[in-house]
């Protein structure tokens, strides 16, 4: 890494994820010139990670080459290089291996990392995140291995629904009754747990798991009344943390992610953070952390954009979409099951649109096999918070379908 030492950039983006390619986008708007350097953790650049739990899995034209997000960028990629230190006084990043290069601008694109679960370490149980972790997966599935996944949450979902149309037989451990009952109502989460067991996925409901066992080709995972369920791999996707690290180490402001203003300004002069590790104001929701790419692509580039001058406020209301099989949705604002919520169906049954309500105020809404109606749901959530829309009139504001 000496090469690195004593080098000064305009622009340092600590992150190698969505967030950072997206800024270098922003920053080029802008500044065709200044130097860039961007320090990534894993061992491969910027890839577009919703590619890694659908179309790569699904669409035989599709190709990791292709899902690379910084090709052709005029900018100095260091992969397999964690920053280990920041110093906002001086304006400078250490790197694993003890370089020190000094920035203008700084962003801080950590992103997150999976949770783990106390589980032997094995490189048949894969923290389903990175590129790398996809081609494991790759291998690891190439002659009919059956597969455990665990977790209800996104990658749980995803993952099961990929490799099941992959003719992968698979395991779904989850600690809940319905697939996806945290995020949805009861009639969308039912629909989705038959349409799972109708594709042949074995479906471990309302399960923990206390550990597991290796043997040369499998792994056994154990569940709540002893049993061991085994197979050739196994998926883990039980969330993620943001990386806070760096920053608290300096005492920049957290609060469960990086505390950042409307110019994504962190509580240091010069030093940015954007996607999932960024607490931002949302412009319609108020304070939040978003862990999806849609933010991590509008925030990168914005932080991008600021770093570069361009003074502009993140005001996006950010979206979330999903794919499970044939039924897909987008939704905007918080998918919880907890909240109360307004359904509206259309006539057969096979599209809804999900009003998520803290008291009489719309908090999301969820587009469930509905199109094109994102901005509709903003406009939705807007007119609630201003007291312009009341709960009897949700249904009919945005056709199902
Ligand atoms: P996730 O969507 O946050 O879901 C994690 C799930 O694991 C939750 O249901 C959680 O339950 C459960 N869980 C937590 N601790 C557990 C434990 N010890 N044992 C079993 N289950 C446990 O996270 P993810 O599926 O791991 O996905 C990783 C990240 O990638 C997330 O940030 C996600 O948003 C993102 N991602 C997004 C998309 C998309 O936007 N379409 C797709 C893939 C991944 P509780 O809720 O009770 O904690």
């Amino acid at each position: 890494m000496a090469e690195l030492d004593g080098k000064n950039y305009d622009y340092v983006i600590v992150g190698g994820g969505v967030a950072a390619a997206a800024a270098v986008g922003g920053i080029r708007e802008l500044d065709e010139t200044g130097s860039i350097l961007v320090l990534g953790a894993e061992p491969d650049g910027p890839v577009y990670r919703p590619d890694l739990s659908k179309k790569l899995w699904l669409d035989k034209d599709a190709s990791l080459d292709k899902a690379w997000l910084l090709d052709g960028q005029q900018v100095d990629l260091e992969t397999s290089t964690p920053a280990t230190a920041i110093d906002p006084d001086a304006h400078t990043v250490q790197v694993e291996g003890g370089a020190t290069v000094s920035y203008g601008k700084l962003l801080l694109a950590t992103g997150s990392s999976p949770r783990r679960l106390d589980l032997p370490d094995s490189d048949r149980i894969v923290y389903y995140r990175t590129a790398e972790d996809y081609r494991r997966l790759r291998e690891l599935t190439g002659e009919d291995t059956p597969v455990t996944t665990i977790g209800g949450g996104y990658i749980g979902a995803e993952v099961t629904s990929v490799l099941t149309q992959n003719g992968v037989k698979v395991t779904m451990i989850f600690d809940e009754t319905l697939v996806q009952q945290r995020l949805f109502p009861t009639s969308i989460a039912e629909l989705i747990t038959k349409d799972f067991t109708d594709r042949g996925v074995r479906l471990l409901t309302d399960e923990t798991v206390s550990g597991g066992e290796l043997a040369d080709d499998r792994v056994g995972i154990r569940v709540g009344d002893g049993s061991l369920i085994e197979a050739g791999a196994v998926v883990v996707g039980v969330g993620v943390a943001p990386n806070v690290g760096l920053a608290e180490a300096v005492g920049i402001t957290t609060d469960n992610g990086i505390v950042v203003d409307d110019r994504l300004l962190t509580s240091a002069p010069d030093v940015y953070a954007a996607g999932d590790v960024a607490r931002y104001d949302d412009a319609l929701l108020g304070r939040r952390r978003v862990e999806h790419v849609d933010n991590a692509e509008a925030m990168g580039k914005k932080a991008g954009r600021n770093m570069a001058g361009a003074d502009e406020a993140y005001d996006y209301t950010p979206i979330v979409w999903s794919d499970l099989f044939d039924n897909g949705y987008e939704a905007v604002g918080d998918l919880d099951a907890r909240l109360d919520t307004v359904e509206a169906w259309n006539d057969d049954h096979t599209a809804a649109v999900v009003y998520y309500l803290d008291g009489d105020t719309v908090r999301g809404v969820l587009l469930w096999n509905t199109w094109d109606s994102t901005g509709k749901a903003r406009d939705v959530i807007a007119q609630s918070r201003d007291g312009k829309i009341g709960r009897d009139q949700l249904v009919g504001t945005i056709p199902p379908g």
